[in-house]
């Protein structure tokens, strides 16, 4: 097998040998990972068929907000698509690369007046990231304005263009999450609005997150999903595990829902709260709560 940095040399792909994912996540949890860094989609979709072809295990990560490494690292090849960033809009559709981040794609939607993303201002995921897990806040979800997915496809290995209903949208689910797709870019369908109005739901949005979230602490986000009817923030809150701590991890006393890096968390200390979490609500509740974070193994 050709060594995996001749090729990248080979194809002047940047890599770097060792980054930590404390780097690279909001976690900022996780230790050593080889990264690559594709510069178009060409790049992109050579290293991911090269990997494939050799057998190489790889992830691929946009802004790293929802995933948790292991302070081992990872046994193989992180491909990061924060270079694969276009963005263009034309008419009423956004057509954003996977490496995109929300936060840009939301602030380009409002200068050409288009409505419809709003909710996703303060989610700091990338377009990829948030396709594959149908990222959603205050009543909006990315399969509201998703109109076209263009994937690569590692079984077929070709590029597969899926519309709305192919995507297998869910709560915090997509078609994308059984491993073959690879996203590499997603269209929008917005609608045109007051910029005014679309500017004041954005900063509402964020002034929301603001006080209600544990912004000034690392974290993933709300680490569990919502169960059925009810909020697991809520559940945790009523369970009297606000501020619960294992290590550098600790229930948020701001909202329940987040699991918060105090400084030190390893992603051992994040899984034995979330495992700890889980059972103190089984007991309580007689349900099996699911995390939303994903361990990257
Ligand atoms: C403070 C905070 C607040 C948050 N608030 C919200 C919220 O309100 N709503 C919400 O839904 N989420 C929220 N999140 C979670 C997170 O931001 C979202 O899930 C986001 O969509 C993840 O995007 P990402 O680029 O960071 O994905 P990553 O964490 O990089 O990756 C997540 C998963 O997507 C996969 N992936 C990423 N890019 C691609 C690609 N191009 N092709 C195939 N697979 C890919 C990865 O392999 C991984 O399995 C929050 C997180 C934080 C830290």
């Amino acid at each position: 097998m050709r060594k995996l940095t001749e090729f990248l040399d080979e194809n002047k792909i940047q890599y770097v040998k060792e980054k930590n994912a404390s780097e690279f996540t909001t976690f900022r949890i996780g230790g050593k990972c080889f990264t690559v860094y594709p510069e178009n989609e060409d790049e992109f979709i050579s290293v991911i068929s090269f990997y494939e072809d050799n057998g190489v295990k790889y992830i691929v990560i946009g802004c790293g907000s929802n995933v948790l490494f292991s302070d081992e690292g990872y046994n193989g090849a992180v491909i990061m698509t924060q270079k694969l960033s276009k963005i263009s809009v034309t008419d009423k559709i956004i057509k954003a690369e996977c490496g995109a981040q929300l936060a840009a794609v939301c602030k380009s939607a409002y200068k050409n007046g288009l409505a419809g993303l709003e909710f996703a201002y303060g989610i700091p995921g990338s377009v990829g990231g948030a396709v594959f897990m149908n990222a959603g806040a205050y009543g909006g979800e990315i399969k509201d304005v998703t109109v076209k997915v263009r994937v690569y496809s590692t079984k077929e290995k070709r590029i597969m263009e899926f519309d709305n209903e192919t995507c297998g949208f869910g709560y915090r689910t997509s078609a994308f999450q059984t491993g073959e797709y690879i996203i590499l870019s997603a269209e929008f369908e917005l609608t045109e609005a007051d910029k005014v109005e679309i500017k004041a739901r954005m900063d509402d949005f964020i002034g929301r997150r603001k006080s209600k979230q544990p912004l000034n602490y690392p974290s993933a986000g709300s680490a569990f999903k919502r169960y059925p009817g009810r909020y697991t923030g809520q559940m945790i809150e009523e369970a009297g595990l606000k501020g619960y701590t294992v290590g550098g991890a600790q229930v948020s006393e701001k909202h329940a829902g987040f699991i918060i890096n105090k400084g030190g968390a390893t992603a051992d200390d994040v899984i034995k709260l979330i495992e700890h979490i889980k059972s103190v609500i089984k007991e309580r509740e007689g349900i099996e709560i699911e995390t939303e974070v994903r361990k990257i193994d």
